[in-house]
């Protein structure tokens, strides 16, 4: 999780961040930070804050970021803790100059690098992974920015978008795998925009230029993309997470070549191919699962119906850092439409199943509501597997379909039937230019090395 966005070449720098970060909210709640540079004055300033960019960054905080250079971060907090020394932008002053970092994604190598850095004498203020890129490049022996940035980013291992400031440059950078989304946009106004989704480009009415492809690293000056290098690792089968497209991105944002609602309706038509149900009224668990249940809605032919509604005003429960909090989100997160729902047979579509603990409490809340029977229909396969590569899951042992079958996770869960999208049906979906995925919680196929395990070291799960 997290979102990221730099803008350059544009003297409302910091504001159009802001923006950029406003509209990646659904990536992370936790803390929000913007840091900017002046070429003119040569000076950077950075504010940081918990909570959400409305919160965290009010206009006083704004008015103090000056410059026509800005990165952005919002957080998804995780097993490295919500506290503020872990927000982002990370900034320094080292050798070349005014140094700003922002990353997206978890790097599986990160302890053992951290380890090294440690014993070579390094000091670290907080517990995730960026620190420990700020600190490869500022201890690098290139000459140059250009030679520090490839030299640290060779080092990494695993899932990662990063934005770097270094003076009035911008280095944009994404994994050789490719696992997190990064785009560039041009701004009407001028300059550029460097974002994780394309959502971020529309609301400041950015023009979308290109992805950052995977395994480049791209030198941005006055809006202008100067250099492209390519990290040295090939990688010939990229690994975009397909699960930015089954859950975490924004039905608007345009994503590996796909618009996010098009791809989810996709995945709803195969299931109600694979997975038919015997209903009379199909419903969403709104927002993430809006999409697919249309598309089921459409190929079977039962109607679509808004049968929960969803209270805006608490967060997504997945992304919610503990049990405690999530079950109690369950309930004052959504409400059953009785009218729509007594005595009907209905028809379920959910995203994904994670933990089950939500899908539970919302099967009881429909059958209290009337609902004569429930059949439950994800728009995924189950998730067996947690993931290291930047989305915050659950240990295996919490994931419900790590070892029960489709059978027990019924009756877990109290549903008259369940069905899952194959692994094979939700790619089908997705490559009609036979583009490759990370699908690795569904089927334990880690391709970037797990570096850390392999040392037996812990893996850690920051952005
Ligand atoms: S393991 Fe799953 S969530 Fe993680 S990058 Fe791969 S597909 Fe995405």
């Amino acid at each position: 999780m997290c979102g990221i966005v730099a803008v350059s070449g544009n003297a409302e720098a910091a504001r159009l961040a802001y923006l950029g970060l406003y509209s990646l909210q659904h990536r992370g709640q936790e803390a929000a930070g913007i840091a900017a540079f002046d070429s003119a004055t040569g000076e950077s300033s950075r504010e940081r804050e918990a909570g959400l960019v409305s919160d965290a960054l009010p206009e006083e905080r704004l008015a103090k970021l000056r410059g026509d250079l800005a990165v952005g971060h919002i957080r998804y907090s995780t097993a490295g803790g919500a506290g503020l020394k872990n927000a982002q932008p990370i900034r320094e002053r080292y050798r070349g100059g005014h140094l700003a970092l922002v990353h997206n994604g978890n790097l599986t190598n990160a302890n053992l690098l951290r380890e090294r850095l440690l014993n070579e004498g390094a000091l670290f203020q907080s517990s995730i992974d960026s620190e420990v890129i700020v600190h490869l490049i500022a201890r690098s022996r290139g000459e140059s920015a250009d030679d520090q940035m490839m030299d640290a980013l060779s080092q990494l291992e695993g899932a990662y978008c990063v934005l770097v400031t270094v003076g009035d440059t911008l280095f944009a950078a994404r994994d050789p795998y490719g696992y997190r989304p990064l785009v560039i946009g041009s701004l009407p106004t001028g300059g550029l925009v460097v974002a994780s989704e394309t959502c971020a480009l529309d609301i400041v009415h950015a023009r979308y230029v290109r992805d950052v492809e995977p395994g480049e690293v791209i030198r941005i000056r006055g809006g202008e993309i100067e250099q492209v290098r390519r990290l040295p690792r090939f990688v010939a089968e990229p690994q975009p997470c397909v699960f930015e497209l089954v859950y975490f991105a924004r039905p608007d944002t345009r994503l590996w070549g796909y618009t996010v609602d098009r791809a989810r309706r996709a995945f709803g038509r195969k299931l109600a191919d694979e997975q038919p149900a015997p209903g009379d009224i199909v419903i969403s668990v709104p927002d993430s699962a809006n999409s697919a249940a249309v598309g089921y809605s459409e190929r079977s032919g039962i109607p679509f119906e808004l049968g929960l509604i969803r209270n805006h005003y608490v967060g997504r429960t997945f992304i919610t850092p503990t049990q405690v909090g999530r079950d109690f989100k369950v309930r004052m997160k959504f409400s059953p439409v009785r009218e729509v729902l007594e005595g009907k047979r209905v028809v379920v579509v959910d995203d994904s199943l994670v933990r089950g603990t939500t899908s539970r409490a919302l099967v009881h809340m429909l059958r209290e509501a009337g609902a004569s029977e429930v059949h439950l229909r994800l728009a995924s396969p189950p998730v067996r597997w947690p993931c290291f590569y930047g989305i915050d899951m659950p240990t295996r042992e919490e994931l419900i379909a790590s070892d029960r079958s489709v059978e027990e996770i019924r009756a877990y869960l109290g549903v008259d039937s369940l069905g899952y999208l194959s692994p094979d049906g939700m790619i089908d979906c997705v490559s009609d230019g036979g583009e490759t995925y990370c699908t690795a919680c569904f089927t334990g196929d880690y391709r970037a090395p797990l570096v850390d395990a392999q040392e037996g070291l812990a893996m850690t799960s920051h952005c």
